[in-house]
């Protein structure tokens, strides 16, 4: 009996036999081939991919679809086939040109070691690269044919491999290497497979054919496990069904108020991984995308990088609607410290104003969204907008990348909405000026702005007592936009820390809000609240009357206590 320490990737306990699932090298012919005979087979098998790919996206969990919705874009993706193309042009066989291509993009993404995002989606390029080689060789796709229920073992498993293998017969994952983050962590994760990963070389050369207990509970393996550990992991599995049974179901009511008004609850989100848990948790899409935490700490993505980012939240979203706000970096918000998630204070070079001093940066990113916004519902907002002016100089880039992007020959959407993040407070009073310079959305961002409003850095603790995000200043600000909005005939939403407390977010919906962006582990609480709260009730009363108080009270009691500042 031997343990082997790992990190848990899919909870969950099981003993079985190992199976160890091995790579195969590909082989390809050296002698020049004839390009445009390669193109077809190559189109061909394109389209016999995506095919697949749309089979098993068809046939697995929500959860799952994105990835192989991601696969199949890549093979429409104009950077990556170009480039295949080129080497078929110059007589490399499309096999061939499939996998320099494919395995240049993964190592790529894999090197970004600051960032697991990309990094994850190199296993998926490989995945994806491999299923068009085994297409073109005529070769199955599956790695292993299993006639018994096994444990598999492997260096890194791939998404389509659990698709490959008939269900029931995998009982268990144990990879060397791998990551809890990957896709195929993920679908493990989905598809309720206790899953250990990182367990290391020495298991694998050790395990095939043999029994472990795989106890993904605690993240560790144990090969030739004697009798003892065997009837401790079955009274451990019968334990947990137990309590598996015992969990509790949450309730799935409509978005309604106590008295009847709709309201749209969104989450604020990083990326594709918590859009995913949020929209699980019910949210109807992302009311505010921070793109900033998609940088590397000391450069900015590409527009390619950035495409891809953009199109697999859009993937996980699965239709339901994200609003992106553009880098919300500058001299006072550093590439490094937007990515480590510092806030900032100063009244510097911040967000919009940034991006305008760096056009060509501000283009790749608004040339990124525009393309991914032709593969689903995307919306892009400019980050601190203090006047008509930053508006007017970020529309004018908007309609310069359109026009090179016509020039392209790109597919992109043509009518993608762009709007503003409401943060300071200069923009808040002439909200109705952007409305009639072409504004499509509001969104009030309650972080920014509280601290803007009271001259409060939100991560300054000693002036923690004049950070109130719900205070009258706050809520004359908001009604101002809320009224603009509604004049101008556009919608407006609700986002940051605050929004996710059920006090704030009764107070703001009987100002007129109906649409929130709150963090996605407050999404149920913020829910239960609205879906308890009277709209209209105070809908004529939502600022009291300026002699009521000091200036920054706390609120009135009925109103229970003010939030907290952000931490
Ligand atoms: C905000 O300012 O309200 C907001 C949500 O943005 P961030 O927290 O990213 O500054
Ligand atoms: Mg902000």
């Amino acid at each position: 009996m031997k343990t082997y320490p790992g990190i848990s990737a899919s909870p969950g306990l099981v003993v079985g036999q190992v199976s160890r699932l091995e790579w195969e090298r590909n082989t390809f012919s050296h002698t020049p081939l004839n390009p445009e005979k390669e193109q077809t087979l190559l189109e061909g098998a394109i389209r016999t991919a995506q095919a697949e790919l749309q089979v098993m996206q068809d046939g697995s969990a929500e959860s799952e679809q994105a990835i192989f919705m991601f696969q199949s874009m890549l093979l429409e993706d104009e950077g990556f086939m170009s480039e295949v193309r080129s080497y078929i042009t110059a007589g490399i066989g499309a096999a061939a040109a499939m996998e320099r291509v494919g395995q240049r993009y993964a190592d790529q993404m894999s090197a970004m070691v600051d960032n697991p995002y990309m990094q994850l989606r190199g296993v998926d390029i490989l995945d994806v690269t491999q299923r068009v080689i085994n297409i073109l060789g005529d070769r199955p796709r599956t790695r292993l044919a299993l006639d018994h229920p096994v444990i598999l073992a492997t260096e890194v498993l791939m998404p389509s491999d659990f698709f490959s293998i008939p269900s029931g017969m995998v009982l268990g994952v144990i990879t060397s290497e791998g990551s809890t983050q990957s896709h195929a962590a993920i679908i493990a994760r989905a598809m309720k497979i206790p899953a250990v990963v990182q367990v290391g070389r020495a298991f694998l050369d050790d395990c095939d054919g043999r029994m472990v207990v795989l106890d993904a509970d605690n993240g560790v393996c144990i090969l030739d496990p004697d009798s003892a550990s065997r009837q401790q992991m079955v009274t451990r599995m019968w334990e947990r069904q137990q309590e598996n049974a015992e969990l509790a179901r949450y309730q799935t009511l409509p978005n309604r108020t106590w008295d009847g008004a709709s309201f749209e609850l969104l989450a604020n989100c990083f990326g594709p991984e918590d859009i995913e848990s949020s929209i699980q948790a019910g949210a109807a899409g992302v009311g505010l995308l921070r793109s900033s935490y998609l940088m590397l700490p000391d450069r900015v993505p590409s527009e390619q990088e950035q495409y891809f980012f953009y199109t697999s939240c859009l993937s996980v979203a699965k239709g339901r609607p994200i609003t992106v706000r553009t880098f919300d970096l500058g001299s006072d918000r550093t590439l490094s410290n937007a990515y480590q998630g510092a806030q900032s204070a100063h009244l510097g070079l911040r967000g919009i104003r940034s991006s305008l001093l760096r056009p060509r940066e501000f283009e790749a990113q608004i040339c990124a969204l525009l393309r991914a916004g032709a593969r689903g519902p995307l919306k892009v907002m400019f980050p601190m907008v203090t006047d008509i002016e930053d508006w007017d100089a970020a529309m004018k880039i908007v309609e310069h990348c359109r026009q090179s992007l016509r020039e392209r020959g790109v597919a992109f959407d043509e009518n993608m909405s762009f709007g503003i993040t409401l943060a300071v407070p200069a923009a808040c009073l002439t909200a109705d000026e952007f409305i009639r310079h072409g504004c499509q959305f509001f969104t009030i961002g309650t972080n920014d702005l509280t601290q803007y409003t009271h001259a409060a850095g939100r991560e300054v603790t000693s002036a923690a007592r004049y950070y109130q995000p719900a205070s009258r200043a706050m809520r004359k600000l908001i009604k101002m936009v809320v009224d603009a909005a509604h004049e101008g005939g556009i919608p407006v939403t609700i986002c940051g820390l605050a929004v996710g407390d059920p006090v704030n977010i009764v107070e703001y919906l009987r100002m007129g809000l109906r649409s929130f962006s709150v963090s996605p582990q407050n999404l149920w609480e913020a829910k239960k609240a609205l879906v308890e709260a009277y709209a209209e009730q105070n809908e004529r009363l939502p600022v009291p009357a300026e002699a009521e108080g000091p200036a920054a009270p706390p609120m009135p009691e009925a109103d229970g206590p003010d939030t907290p500042p952000a931490p």
